[in-house]
């Protein structure tokens, strides 16, 4: 039996890549940060075939003794502080989590299991401003908030150890990816229950930012998959993840609104409040290299995703209303 260590096992990706190496046959290690309140909501469902280890990215001890419980073959280093607004307001916590935190997890696979095979959970952030489009991964990096150039870092770090210490070490850039478990603080997911929540006549607006913001937005259960491919390879290697295809935060209203018969207009109130700093103007992504070398593809359109982030949004707000 394969063992797998995911770090991030609670959040999104987390949960969709348990449940694939589940699938496949692997003993999952989750590592589990102590919080004061339960956070399982995405793993519910298998959260007793997932073997816990304590530990916090930012405790080298913690993720030396996590690595030497659960002797991983894998490790998926998915946690982060991942939500790019909150960077700003939190600048330093972002880094010793998102940036320094990689090295800690490095650290302890290679003071204790030299030999594991290493994801680390790079991003499209990295690419910014962007200085070509599409972005691959020969795109020099132009990141626009604490958190994009925490992931810069996390990205070089996983890239050093490889060449450094001849580690099994990837880096995924993986774009915009997303879901029914988005985290509520995301576009896709705020809209999705927004629309849901007029829908069902809880509110009538819904605030929002930069309308005109551009993603490459794809599906999170298609992009783990990449994630476990990379790591199967002959040779270790930096692959993006993307679904060669942007949409506006515009089309985004469109597409989520109408499929339960509204109109965006009609409810979206623009707000300052949730215009960044500095803005990702446009990420649009060229999957090529994971295509030909990974065989990897996406499944699920842009479209469909929505439409499912929408559906299980109405079941779920339903839900609450009967409880
Ligand atoms: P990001 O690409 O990791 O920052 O993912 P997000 O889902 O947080 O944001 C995607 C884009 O949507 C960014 O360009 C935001 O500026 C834009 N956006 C517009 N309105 C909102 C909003 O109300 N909330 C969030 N999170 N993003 C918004």
């Amino acid at each position: 039996m394969k063992r797998a260590l995911i770090t991030g096992v609670t959040g999104q990706d987390g949960s969709y890549l348990a449940e694939l190496l589940l699938e496949k046959g692997y003993k999952v290690y989750g590592l589990r940060r102590r919080t004061s309140t339960p956070n399982y909501e995405n793993i519910a469902h298998i959260r007793n075939e997932i073997e816990w280890v304590s530990g916090d990215l930012t405790d080298l001890a913690s993720l030396i003794l996590a690595v030497r419980a659960s002797q991983p073959e894998e490790i998926y280093n998915l946690a982060a502080q991942s939500f790019v607004e909150t960077s700003w307001p939190q600048p330093l916590l972002t880094g010793q989590i998102t940036a320094l935190g990689v090295t800690n997890m490095l650290e302890a696979v290679r003071l204790v299991s030299p030999d594991a095979r290493f994801y680390q959970a790079s991003s499209s952030e990295m690419f910014g401003k962007v200085v070509e489009t599409p972005q691959k991964e020969t795109t020099p990096f132009y990141p626009r908030s604490p958190y994009g150039v925490s992931k810069v870092y996390g990205h070089w770090i996983t890239v050093n150890y490889r060449e450094s210490f001849d580690m099994f070490a990837c880096s995924g850039i993986l774009f915009n990816h997303e879901s029914p478990r988005r985290g509520i603080e995301f576009v896709t997911r705020k809209v999705t229950d927004g629309v849901a929540r007029i829908k069902l006549g809880l509110q009538s607006e819904l605030r929002m930012g930069n309308l005109d913001a551009k993603r490459d937005w794809g599906f999170a259960g298609d992009y783990v998959k990449a994630m476990w491919l990379m790591l199967q390879q002959e040779q270790p290697d930096d692959y993006v993840i993307a679904t060669n295809e942007t949409h506006t935060v515009r089309e985004l209203l469109e597409i989520a609104f109408s499929h339960v018969d509204l109109n965006y207009e009609d409810h979206v109130v623009i707000d300052p409040k949730f215009f960044r700093p500095a803005e990702v103007d446009l990420l649009l992504g060229d999957c090529t290299k994971a295509k030909n070398k990974l065989g990897w593809e996406q499944k699920v359109s842009f479209r469909e995703m929505i439409h499912m982030m929408v559906e299980t949004d109405l079941a779920r707000v339903e839900q609450e209303m009967k409880n």
